[in-house]
């Protein structure tokens, strides 16, 4: 695919990358940037005349920052699936998501920035990083931080605006008087497979057992990565109990709108992203009841 190109430009600063991508555009012709490449070369784009490496940049990195984490655009799956810091937080769900994401091949190239910016519905880090809060600093004309709920726009459409993905950040989670545990789940058919629905729930229960704060986010049952409020609403103020679960399981895959496609019906779909969160609140329900 990549025989059309003319350029192929390694920047080592974010500068620099962006005063290339800005003067390739002025000269005319389509380019991309470019990171671990496992989406890009398979997407086999061949309008495109120029990439803009990333990976020689220093954004490769995972940082404690506050009571959560600043997650650096080309820290790779393998870097998150195997950090320490990011297995021990938040039930690790981060860690979790990023090691079911294809082989341990594409783990070892793909990279955070790259899963956010393609797009994909599917992609499995968003749930996860929904369920966080967690935002996207972005630098282009001016730097801004797009809360990760406003970043995606549609299939492969995001708020980047020609922007470069610098880093993710992951805010403290809320302070629990009582409980907290999140939970993430996937459904592929092979366990290196895009996922037919994913899901990440984070669950704060009081100390009188009634749910205080609650997030569900669900992956490939629409044009983009979603919050299901109207499920974590049913959560709020009652108590955290298996009938709870079942209400905002059902709640959430009405919150859902998705296609038939190769992989699956939307139909199934559906269903499974009722299962998928039944599954992961109950998740939580036991890992709270662990952790006591
Ligand atoms: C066999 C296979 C299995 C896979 N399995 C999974 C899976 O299970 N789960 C899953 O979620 N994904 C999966 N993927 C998809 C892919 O590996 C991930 O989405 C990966 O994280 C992409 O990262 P990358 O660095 O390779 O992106 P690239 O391919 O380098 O880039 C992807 C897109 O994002 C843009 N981009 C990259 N970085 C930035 C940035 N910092 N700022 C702005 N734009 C940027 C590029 O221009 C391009 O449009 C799979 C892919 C393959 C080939």
């Amino acid at each position: 695919m990549f025989d059309q190109l003319r350029a192929f430009h390694r920047p080592a600063t974010v500068a620099t990358a962006l005063r290339l991508l800005a003067s390739e555009r002025r000269a005319g012709g389509r380019g991309a940037f470019v990171a671990g490449g496992t989406d890009l070369v398979v997407q086999g784009d061949r309008s495109l005349r120029y990439l803009v490496d990333l990976t020689r940049l220093p954004l490769r990195y995972v940082k404690r920052r506050g009571g959560g984490w600043a997650v650096g655009a080309t820290s790779t799956m393998a870097d998150l699936e195997h950090h320490a810091g990011l297995r021990a937080f938040a039930s690790g769900i981060v860690s979790e998501a990023a090691g079911t994401a294809g082989s341990p091949q594409i783990r070892n190239m793909g990279t955070i920035g790259g899963n956010l910016a393609n797009a994909s519905p599917a992609c499995d880090l968003a749930p996860p990083l929904l369920a966080l809060d967690a935002s996207v600093v972005v630098a282009g004309r001016a730097r801004r931080t797009v809360p990760l709920d406003r970043f995606f726009k549609g299939v492969r459409r995001t708020a980047l605006d020609g922007g470069l993905l610098v880093e993710i950040v992951i805010p403290a989670p809320p302070r629990a008087a009582g409980r907290a545990a999140w939970s993430f789940q996937k459904l592929g058919r092979l366990q290196s497979d895009i996922a037919v629905v994913n899901a990440a729930t984070g669950v704060v229960v009081g100390r009188d057992g009634r749910c205080t704060w609650a997030r569900i986010a669900l992956g490939a049952v629409a044009a983009t990565p979603l919050r299901a409020r109207r499920a974590e609403a049913v959560l709020v103020g009652r108590a955290f109990d298996a009938a709870a679960i079942a209400a905002a399981a059902e709640r959430a895959a009405q919150e859902t709108r998705p296609v038939s496609d190769v992989r699956a019906s939307a139909d199934y779909r559906r269903e499974m992203s009722r299962v998928l969160v039944a599954r992961a609140l109950t998740e939580c329900l036991e890992r709270m009841g662990r952790d006591r």
